[in-house]
């Protein structure tokens, strides 16, 4: 029985005082893990904020470099770690399109993570576009081929993968829990060719207009394990439903 798993990804919203709220309206579910990922620069906010509470806490991106040094702007994976982080969400569609990152550095991202001990959260899914092509299933074989050549089957122990149809993403269009079940499937049948037992256990979530109206019905579906939320993430009292949602899903 794989346990579900609700993040909330802030993305660049946000204030300290805004911060302060929204922790204050967070609280563990039971039968479900919950974390949130706010912006870098309110992720010691939010881990004091939220101590004792048993929400983790994440970052939504980590630097391609591991070593310390002459890298400006960047925050490696181990000083998420050293922060208080225990996830970070790498290749978001919103990085992939706006910030140019490859299949490879999205690989290369998911490893860091790894070594600093961090659970990264593997977005994939297709655009709108892709999908009417008829090509979605090879673009996440492809988007989850690249991290499998680089860390293996057995990684998705420590690892979440999230599937966003990017057409989903932000618009209020929700993938239907049939479209949604049928690229879980997919992608959970794409680990098993390598590892049948770790294919089983890897936790897939849905992220794309998530919401508390609809967040039932998903993760009712046999391989959808919890959501990846982002503007119902933002108001305490839906995340909160989501996450209650899950809870009653398990
Ligand atoms: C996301 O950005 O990961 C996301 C799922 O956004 P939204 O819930 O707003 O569609």
């Amino acid at each position: 029985m794989r346990r579900p798993i609700v993040v909330g990804n802030w993305k660049m919203n946000g204030r300290r005082a805004s911060v302060d709220h929204l922790i204050a309206g967070l609280r563990a579910v039971g039968g479900v893990d919950v974390a949130v990922c706010p912006p870098a620069i309110f992720i010691r906010q939010v881990v004091e904020g939220l101590g004792g509470k048993g929400i983790g806490v994440g970052a939504q991106d980590v630097s391609l470099y591991e070593q310390d040094g002459a890298y400006t702007g960047e925050v490696s994976a181990s000083m998420l770690s050293d922060a208080g982080c225990s996830y970070v969400i790498v290749g978001h569609s919103e990085r992939r399109a706006l910030c140019g990152e490859t299949d490879e550095d999205v690989a290369r991202k998911f490893a860091n993570a790894l070594r600093a001990g961090l659970c990264p959260i593997l977005c994939v899914g297709e655009t709108l576009e892709e999908r009417e092509q008829g090509v979605t299933e090879s673009v996440v074989a492809r988007q989850l081929d690249a991290v499998l050549g680089v860390s293996g089957v057995a990684a998705f122990e420590r690892a979440l993968i999230a599937y966003e149809p990017v057409w989903a993403i932000g618009t209020g269009r929700t993938a239907t829990p049939e479209q949604a079940q049928q690229v879980h499937a997919f992608i959970r049948a794409r680990l098993a060719a390598h590892d049948a037992g770790v294919a089983s256990r890897a936790r897939i979530q849905y992220g794309g207009s998530m919401k508390p109206e609809n967040a039932a019905e998903l993760m009712a579906m046999p391989d959808i394990d919890g959501g990846l939320i982002g503007g119902a993430s933002l108001k305490a009292e839906d995340f909160m439903a989501i996450c209650a949602a899950a809870g009653g899903a398990a």
